[in-house]
């Protein structure tokens, strides 16, 4: 019989897959498996009988890798699981940056009961007008999973797209559209990309890639968008340009003390992942990996 225990669990879905031989424990303490979404396992005393942690996600900056290597437990992500969900919120946060959907219902919902809210909305809609993301350029960093969705389907939006990602994959080169452009120098996406969106793991690395050096080549117009992990972007550095005007926008799925609320910033709480197919997807994928591994 093989114990488990699920950390934040997505709502059980695909547990269903583990056999009669798993017995679900309610703390890490005896679990030969832990099944995680997002809760931070840094502080946790990892039991001596835990083998194997699947994360049900891609980034893995939430599981102790150096005391997992150390005590040999293997740990395993979702590669791609998610990448769906994902690169559609991308596409939200780049039309939410490039149109002022919010502004605009926000006035609407100002206007409850008035009978002649439509009469007003055509004076007012001056107010929230936009621009088109057809005929931008798009500039994607890192043509991972998540990253080469992104960068296909912006192609057939009429966008620009340039890719930037010195490690792609075979599998992510044979699978990028031939409208991509590959560069291989960061510098040009930052120097002549309207949108930016970024799509690598939190390394050393590549932590605050986009530092203020890197924004300082950006266009007055640069919307960035962050659908990754914050400590990519110089978040401190980010919003002073905002202020002083240097950068358009800053479209950041990780809410924090230093963009909430700032000048240009747009920010989403942590839901790229969350649709129920992404969800579903890690799930099930992360099962399989946990009984792949003990039953193997
Ligand atoms: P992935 O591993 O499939 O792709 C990452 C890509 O980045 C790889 O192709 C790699 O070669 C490339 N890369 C690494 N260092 C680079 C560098 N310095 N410059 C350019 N490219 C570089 O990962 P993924 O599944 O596409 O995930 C990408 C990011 O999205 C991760 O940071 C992940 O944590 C994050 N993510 C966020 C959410 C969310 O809810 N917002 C959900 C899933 C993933």
């Amino acid at each position: 019989m093989f114990n488990y225990t699920c950390l934040n669990p997505i709502a059980g879905v695909g547990l269903d897959l583990l056999s009669d031989e798993y017995n679900k424990v309610d703390d890490i303490k005896d679990a030969q498996a832990v099944l995680v979404r997002s809760a931070a396992m840094h502080d946790m005393e990892l039991p001596k009988t835990l083998e194997v942690v699947a994360r049900a996600g891609a980034g893995v900056n939430n599981i102790p890798l150096d005391k997992c290597a150390e005590a040999g437990i293997v740990v395993f992500n979702t590669p791609g699981a998610n990448a769906n969900g994902v690169k559609e919120l991308v596409f939200a946060g780049m039309l939410l940056a490039a149109r002022d959907v919010v502004g605009g219902i926000e006035w609407v919902k100002g206007e409850e009961g008035n009978a002649d809210v439509a009469k007003l909305a055509e004076k007012q809609k001056k107010n929230f007008a936009g621009s088109e993301i057809a005929g931008k350029k798009l500039g994607v960093i890192g043509l991972g999973a998540i990253g080469v969705k992104v960068a296909n389907a912006a192609t057939h939006l009429g966008m620009e797209v340039y890719g930037y990602d010195p490690y792609i994959s075979v599998n992510a080169a044979w699978s990028l559209s031939r409208n991509v452009n590959h560069v291989n120098a960061v510098e040009e996406i930052y120097k002549n990309c309207d949108y930016i969106t970024i799509h690598v793991p939190l390394l050393d690395s590549t932590k605050k890639m986009i530092n203020a050096e890197a924004i300082a080549m950006m266009k007055p117009t640069t919307v960035v968008l962050n659908f990754a992990r914050d400590l990519l972007v110089d978040e401190e550095a980010m919003v002073a340009a905002l202020e002083e005007g240097k950068i358009a926008k800053y479209v950041s799925d990780f809410p924090n003390p230093t963009t909430v609320g700032k000048k240009g910033c747009i920010v989403t709480p942590h839901i790229g992942a969350s649709t129920e197919e992404s969800e579903d997807n890690c799930a099930v994928m992360a099962v399989k990996e946990i009984r792949d591994f003990l039953e193997n």
